[in-house]
């Protein structure tokens, strides 16, 4: 597994596990679970600087997955440098089930989060593995 988070831009795919009944945007609701989200970062301070961000458990919330990231933290990171979060979406949505509307008002996709009864199985080829503690301690970003 690689500790190395890139600051350059890419999507990723974060691992979250709900233990409650999490509201999100208007009337929707996540049901208790495991779940993916796919995201990109093509900002400032690119992948390093998102992922740092979903870590951190208290923080304003301005997307839909901030309210995920609260109870048990990010599980699990896997990065697609250079790759296009709407493609990931797609692929994910042909294993798993989507939570409509979710993540995706930006873009033509029913979702960018879905439920996954296997996640490491239910990730699109061609990522690679970011320590989530990694993150959390700040090392990897601070070393950038
Ligand atoms: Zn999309």
């Amino acid at each position: 597994m690689s500790n190395d988070c890139p600051k350059t831009g890419g999507a990723y795919i974060i691992t979250v596990i709900i233990d409650v009944l999490t509201p999100f945007g208007r009337g929707g609701t996540v049901q208790p679970g495991t779940y993916l989200y796919v995201g990109s970062a093509y900002g400032p301070g690119g992948l390093a600087a998102r992922l740092s961000r979903h870590a951190r458990k208290h923080k304003r919330r301005h997307w839909h997955i901030d309210a995920l990231t609260e109870g048990r933290g990010v599980n699990a990171i896997r990065i697609y440098p250079g790759s296009d979060e709407c493609v990931l979406a797609r692929e994910l949505a042909e294993r798993c089930r989507a939570v409509k509307g979710f993540g995706s008002s930006d873009c033509d996709c029913p979702s960018h989060l879905f439920r996954s009864d296997d996640p490491e199985g239910d990730m699109p080829p061609g990522g690679s593995d970011v320590e989530p503690s990694s993150i959390k301690a700040g090392l990897t970003v601070s070393a950038l």
